[in-house]
This record gives structure tokens, C-alpha cells and sequence, in this order.
């Protein structure tokens, strides 16, 4: 199943890089949404420029949490990949992918180049407490037990305050939240983003 969305994944990626590449500039005049990027994008301008939309990073990820954007978040962006905590979350950190990333190293064009651990941080969470489990009165806390990073979560009362300069935006607290709608989105706030490829 997930092998048959990532070969949609990868046939819509090839139809937007055509369309772009046909429609030059315009692209840049249209508004687009800001996107939480795999660890280690380059800064948004050269990302652009420099990410073909091959779909290599989306289809060697290790979660399968890369999905290419749509048309709907922007014509500039659409084929680019962004993460979606929904699907999985980013092992950049504390996972499987600490010390070698396939989405760097399958990236043909360097959008994308290795960062320590210690220096990804690809954005941070927002909490909807109207949402929260816990907020409401019920015993949850689990994004705080999944959460790999010290001092991004802090339980109070039985309740989560979220620190939006440690969070990394790894996404395990979205993915594992369990309400629907879910009490956390991730944003790309605080990113931290690459000026060069070395
Ligand atoms: S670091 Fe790993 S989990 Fe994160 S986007 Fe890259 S391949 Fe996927
Ligand atoms: S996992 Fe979601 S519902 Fe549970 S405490 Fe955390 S934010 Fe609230
Ligand atoms: S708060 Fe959530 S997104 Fe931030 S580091 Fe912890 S698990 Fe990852």
C-alpha cells in the first residue's frame, strides 16, 4: 500500500517539476505556504532553486513521512517535499536516521545536506488545548513520553506546557496524539536552515 502512494508520490512530482519549469517566473508572483522541511533543507530561496523535484528524498525515506506538496500550498512548491507528521514522524534525531540520512544522500542536488543532530530543527508544535486530552480533564501525556528531546515538553499538573526553542520538529508528539482532531500541528517556526551546501 504505501509503496503504491509513494509511486503516486513520485508521478505527481514529475508532473509539477514540468509545469514549473515550463511556467518559469510566474510561479514566484503566486502566493505559497510556508512547509516544514526534511533536516538539513537548504534556506527557502536555494531550496527552491535548487530541488528538481525528483522525488528521491520521498522515496528513500525511512518513515514515510516525506510527501511532495501539492498544488493547493502553491504553485512554487508543488512537488517539493515537506514533512507530514500525520503519516510518521522524522527520525533525524534520536532515530534511525542520526547518522545517515537517505534523503540527504539521495539528494542529487544538495537542497538537502547533513547537519549534526544537534543543530536540526526543522520547526516546532503548536497546541490546540480546546483539543487536549489532557487540557479537558483525562489522563494523556503522550506526547510528552514519546518526545526525545529534554525540556521541549514539560508536564504541569498532568497537563503539557510545549518550549518551542527546544522542539525540533521531529513530529512524534502529532503523530502519537491521540484525539481526532489531534491537540498539536507542526509549523516551521524557529526552523533552522542551511545558507550553503557544503
Ligand atoms: S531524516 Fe530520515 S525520517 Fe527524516 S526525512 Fe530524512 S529519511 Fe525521512
Ligand atoms: S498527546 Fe495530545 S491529547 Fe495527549 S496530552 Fe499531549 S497534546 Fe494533549
Ligand atoms: S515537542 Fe514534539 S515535535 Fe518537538 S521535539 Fe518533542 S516530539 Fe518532536
Amino acid at each position: 500500500m504505501r509503496q503504491g502512494i509513494r509511486r503516486r508520490d513520485f508521478l505527481k512530482t514529475l508532473v509539477a517539476a514540468g509545469i514549473i519549469g515550463s511556467l518559469g517566473g510566474v510561479a514566484k508572483l503566486l502566493p505559497y505556504r510556508r512547509v516544514v522541511r526534511p533536516p538539513g533543507a537548504l534556506v527557502e530561496e536555494k531550496f527552491l532553486s535548487q530541488c528538481t523535484r525528483c522525488g528521491q528524498c520521498i522515496q528513500t525515506c525511512v518513515t514515510g513521512t516525506l510527501v511532495p506538496c501539492s498544488l493547493g500550498e502553491g504553485l512554487l512548491i508543488w512537488g517539493t517535499p515537506r514533512v507530514d507528521p500525520l503519516r510518521a514522524p522524522c527520525e533525524a534525531v534520536a532515530g534511525r536516521c542520526e547518522i545517515s540520512r537517505p534523503c540527504v544522500e539521495n539528494c542529487p542536488t544538495n537542497a538537502l545536506v547533513y547537519v549534526e543532530p544537534e543543530k536540526v530543527k526543522m520547526g516546532s508544535v503548536k497546541w490546540i488545548k480546546e483539543n487536549c486530552i489532557a487540557y479537558r480533564g483525562g489522563e494523556c501525556l503522550v506526547c510528552y513520553e514519546v518526545c526525545p528531546i529534554d525540556g521541549a515538553i514539560t508536564p504541569r499538573r498532568g497537563i503539557p506546557v510545549f518550549h518551542s526553542g527546544k522542539c525540533i520538529g521531529c513530529g512524534r508528539c502529532v503523530y502519537a496524539c491521540p484525539p481526532e482532531p489531534k491537540a498539536l500541528y507542526l509549523v516551521p517556526d524557529g526552523e533552522r536552515r542551511i545558507e550553503t551546501t557544503r
